[in-house]
């Protein structure tokens, strides 16, 4: 447990204070939560650092301050309408109201409510860390979660004009996802990712592929697709067994292959 609390003015004196007993806190929801993974001596609060809660709009492509909480994420006019649909997501106000996106890709957490819909999207992160500043895509940001594991995110961008759908599978509301999953158009392809709980966090770029190689595979070439696809591992939990979860994936996917082409995915609201 925590035994100091430092509040940071400016992301300089945060990126200053990092060490490797010493961990951010934004909104506090995870870090703070029963059972949480998170264990630090000391805590380096983000809450009054200048100029991470802003929300830019600019050649069709929004950046997001890291220390935007789901809540005005929903509430903004500039955030794209497939973000304030993964924020929504998260059923509780309370909770919107402090959890930030920035602390929600950081948790990096196999049931994210956010990190598919980015993914899809090819968010891009901007990272300061003891060592300058950089650019990097999500998907790099998770791959190399120990490098960059020490980093500060500013910040994320995300285009305004991209056809993208999400689902997210759970008993209620409330309750933990066993499946979050995200898909857009990109090019004359799809671009999917998975949250799946107690799995991992997959861009699904094997299946894009058999996709693009085959435009015509129907629904049932989708659903045993993702039955035989053994570059992961599925177990079986209080979720689901290991052939529910696949099929979960497999029929939607169906559904975001029928829903893209037919137009129906969220983005230019804004
Ligand atoms: C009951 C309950 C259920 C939950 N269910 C889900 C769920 O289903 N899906 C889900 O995704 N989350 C869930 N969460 C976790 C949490 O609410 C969200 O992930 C939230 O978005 C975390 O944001 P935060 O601002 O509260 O992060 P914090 O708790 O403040 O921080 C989380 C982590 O991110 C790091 N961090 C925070 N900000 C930054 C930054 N700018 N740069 C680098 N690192 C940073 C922190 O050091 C910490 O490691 C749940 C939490 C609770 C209490």
């Amino acid at each position: 447990m925590a035994s100091q609390l430092l509040m940071a003015k400016s992301p300089e004196e945060a990126i200053s204070a990092k060490t490797a007993q010493a961990a951010f806190l934004a909104g506090g929801t995870e870090v703070n939560r029963l059972g949480s993974s998170v264990d630090a001596e000391t805590l380096i609060s983000l809450k009054k650092c200048s100029g991470l809660d802003g929300i830019e709009s600019d050649a069709g492509y929004v950046t997001i301050g890291s220390m935007c909480t789901f809540q005005q994420l929903i509430e903004s006019d500039k955030v794209p309408a497939y973000i304030r649909e993964a924020a929504h997501f998260m059923a509780s106000r309370t909770k919107r109201n402090m959890a930030t996106i920035g602390g929600n890709i950081a948790s990096m957490r196999r049931d994210s409510y956010m990190i598919p819909a980015l993914i899809a999207a090819g968010a891009v992160l901007e990272l300061a860390g003891s060592g300058g500043s950089c650019r990097i895509g999500i998907e790099e940001y998770l791959d190399k979660a120990a490098e960059y594991a020490g980093c500060l995110i500013l910040s994320v961008t995300v285009p305004e004009k991209i056809k993208l759908m999400s689902k997210r599978y759970s008993n209620t509301a409330q309750s933990h996802a066993v499946l979050t999953m995200s898909a857009a158009v990109c090019g004359d392809g799809i671009v999917m990712a998975a949250a799946l709980k107690n799995s991992g966090i997959y861009r699904l770029m094997d299946f894009e592929k058999a996709l693009k190689a085959d435009p015509e595979m129907s629904d049932d070439d989708i659903i045993s697709w993702f039955r035989n696809w053994d570059a992961i591992r599925v177990e079986a939990d209080m979720f689901g067994g290991e052939d529910y979860k696949r099929y979960l994936m497999g029929v939607t996917a169906c559904d975001f292959r029928a829903g893209l082409a037919s137009g129906s995915g969220k983005e230019v609201e804004s």
